[in-house]
């Protein structure tokens, strides 16, 4: 594939780096080994604060790890449960909320996301993002499970009311493999 015009994590990246400010509260939907966690909470800053979910033990032993290696443990609340359960321990108003879905590389693939909880998931998040918040999910096709949760998550997307979200897929239409796919739904500030 070209790597030209980037992947569905950069693109997400980028949204989400033009949007967060200084001191934002965001959470990751699936911290995996924290990756995204502690690019995260680069972004809010000291005053700032992350939510980070995932179902696997060895997640937060990774991702704690590592958020004590740079000095940010601080930035954040690590959580083992799943993210179809995040308004339990998040009040809102968020201002992000990343997904990367699927399962964690080298790890077991069967504790993978699945299409009913991510949706419930995206519902989720959708009811903790304050007026101009942002939420991307990162999705891969090229796994049976995957190909499942990119349809439910189009369909999901496309009944949002246009008035309160913008929401839009970017997706390669011509690569072989079923490159990963990014969502985006914004709520809309004034709504
Ligand atoms: N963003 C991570 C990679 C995530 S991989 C990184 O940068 O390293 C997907 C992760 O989702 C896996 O760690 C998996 O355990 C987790 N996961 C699967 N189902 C979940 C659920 N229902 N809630 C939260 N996390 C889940």
């Amino acid at each position: 594939m070209s790597d030209d015009f980037k992947s569905a994590r950069h693109w997400a990246r980028e949204l989400i780096s033009a949007a967060l400010l200084n001191g934002a509260r965001a959470i990751d939907a699936t911290m995996g080994n924290g990756h995204d966690t502690q690019w995260l909470c680069q972004l809010v800053g000291p005053q700032g604060h992350v939510w980070a979910f995932d179902i696997q033990q060895g997640a937060l032993d990774h991702t704690k790890a590592r958020l004590e290696a740079c000095g940010m443990a601080g930035r954040a609340t690590l959580v083992r449960d799943g993210h179809q359960n995040m308004a339990k321990w998040v009040t809102g108003p968020v201002d992000a909320i990343v997904f990367n879905l699927g399962w964690l590389p080298g790890a077991d693939k069967s504790t993978r996301t699945q299409p009913d909880t991510t949706i419930c998931a995206a519902e989720a998040g959708l009811s903790l993002l304050g007026e101009g918040g942002l939420m991307t999910i990162c999705v891969y096709p090229g796994h049976e499970e995957g190909a499942i949760e990119l349809e439910r998550l189009r369909a999901w997307a496309a009944q949002l009311p246009p008035q309160r979200y913008d929401a839009m897929i970017r997706a390669y239409v011509n690569q072989p493999n079923d490159p990963p796919v990014m969502f985006a739904v914004r709520r809309r500030p004034g709504t």
